[in-house]
């Protein structure tokens, strides 16, 4: 047999297995697993030996180029995905909006003529749903059809014009669930916290950022996760509550599971490893996320939930927004563009204070941000793992190396990080994307518009 490359000697890590091996490649393709693979003359090794070779991951919730605020993210569909190139990730998932009035394949064919000619990794969309009508519960079928079959509503966003009512959330699960599509909600309570961002309003010289936290208490998002999952249960359509950050949303997605409700979620490295204490500090406005960083318990019970499953999935809600950007909030909490830099950093945050923290294995790291991500929403087995036929999606790790956090060596087009000065293991040393090698130490070697839109099949699940 021959091969384009073979990665050699590397531990080889899935959901369910770690073993060493040679990972032969021909064209895009994962064409042998075995021992001593022969290469012939031409075909590239790349020396594994010591280190692990995991499954490119996979990042389910990513906004490149948003409008929002009045100003556009920082990270477009070329630095974003060099960014994710060089941290590890290998597909991931960006978001077409409705238009007001006009149906979802517009806005899916304007988002990927933006996205084509840039992308330097692999792609897919989530189509968000606006406008709940007939016309759009007819369209679902031709989307998912289309390879897009994860729909996003809103249950905030009044004023902007983007939410959907408990009767829009309703009939959209009940239409998914005819079509084996999923509803995936931005789950927060509009009229309460609208109540509490006026009252913190009154106040905000004496707030600063921290009125961001004070207006969003953890039932904001509790009770609207709770009211979701009702629908989900009397409909029996998919849902998935993305960006979760409190552990009342833990419990409630657990108990809801075992009641045999059709839910899942994901929760974001940034309520993982930060507490809302960053909203004291001076640049505490570069924080603002929306939903925010909650507390230290919270931080605790999502790792939990991370081990025990009720957490199968770690995304990033990557929206990229510097500091002259964020200082348009002046002194104001409700005008802060809301979103941080993430997905560079989401496979070696997860390996550092997951993995070599000791609370999962590599595997299971493996399973909550590339298996879970595939399976979930039809990204499987084509991505998600290492196996022959599989596409050759490839992160190889040096599991001795760390690197200490400094936006000015990174892809992302961002002038501060989260995560500045702290120490992570876990950036590859090389990113393989279908055969080709797109990073190389933290640095972009690929091609601009290397990256293709992925097809997804319907009825995911783990
Ligand atoms: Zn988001």
């Amino acid at each position: 047999m021959s091969f384009d490359t073979v990665v050699k000697g590397g531990t080889v890590v899935t959901a369910s297995d770690s073993f060493v091996a040679d990972v032969g490649i021909t064209g895009e393709k994962i064409v042998a697993l075995g021992q001593d693979l022969d290469p012939l003359n031409g075909t590239r090794i790349i020396d594994a030996k010591g280190k692990f070779v995991l499954p490119g991951s996979i990042d389910v919730h990513v906004h490149l180029e948003l409008p929002f605020c009045g100003t556009v993210s920082a990270d477009d569909f070329t630095t974003g995905t060099k960014a994710a190139a060089a941290g590890g990730v290998t597909t991931l998932i960006d978001f077409a909006t409705q238009d007001a009035d006009k149906g979802l394949m517009e806005g899916i064919r304007n988002r990927m003529a933006a996205a084509e000619p840039k992308v330097c990794v692999d792609y897919s969309l989530h189509s968000i749903i606006t406008k709940w009508s007939d016309e759009i519960a007819a369209e679902l079928p031709d989307v998912i059809e289309f390879g897009i079959p994860s729909f996003k509503m809103f249950m905030i966003y009044k004023r902007e014009g983007w939410q959907s009512d408990d009767a829009a959330l309703y009939s959209a699960l009940a239409t998914a669930k005819d079509y084996d599509g999923m509803i995936m909600v931005h789950a927060e309570s509009e009229g309460v916290l609208n109540v509490l961002i006026d009252k913190y309003l009154k106040d905000k010289e004496k707030w600063g950022a921290y009125a961001h936290t004070l207006s969003r208490p953890s039932f904001t998002e509790s009770e609207a996760i709770q009211r979701a999952i009702k629908w989900s249960e009397v409909t029996g359509g998919h849902l998935y509550v993305v960006h979760m950050s409190t552990g009342e949303g833990a419990d409630l997605v657990k108990a809801a599971k075992e009641n045999g409700v059709p839910v899942d979620c994901e929760t974001c490295p940034q309520y993982l490893l930060l507490n809302d204490e960053v909203f004291k500090g001076p640049e505490g406005h570069l924080y603002a996320t929306c939903p925010q960083i909650k507390k230290p318990h919270d931080s605790e019970r999502l790792w939990k939930g991370l081990v025990d499953g009720e957490v199968p999935i770690v995304a990033t809600d990557t929206c990229t927004f510097d500091k002259t950007q964020k200082a348009m909030w002046e002194g104001d909490f409700t005008r802060i563009p809301f979103g941080m830099p993430g997905v560079e950093t989401l496979l070696p945050s997860i390996f550092t204070f997951g993995y070599r923290e000791k609370k999962f294995s590599l595997n299971h790291l493996v399973s909550l941000i590339a298996t879970h991500p595939a399976k979930l929403f039809g990204l499987y087995p084509q991505k998600g793992t290492i196996a022959v036929g599989a596409d050759a999606d490839l992160a190889i790790i040096d599991p001795e190396k760390s690197r200490t956090i400094d936006y000015r060596q990174m892809e992302t087009n961002c002038d501060w990080s989260p995560y500045q000065g702290m120490e992570m293991y876990g950036f590859p040393d090389v990113t393989l994307s279908r055969g080709a090698v797109v990073a190389k130490d933290g640095k972009f070697v690929g091609k601009l518009g290397h990256g293709r839109f992925v097809k997804r099949t319907r009825g995911g699940s783990l």
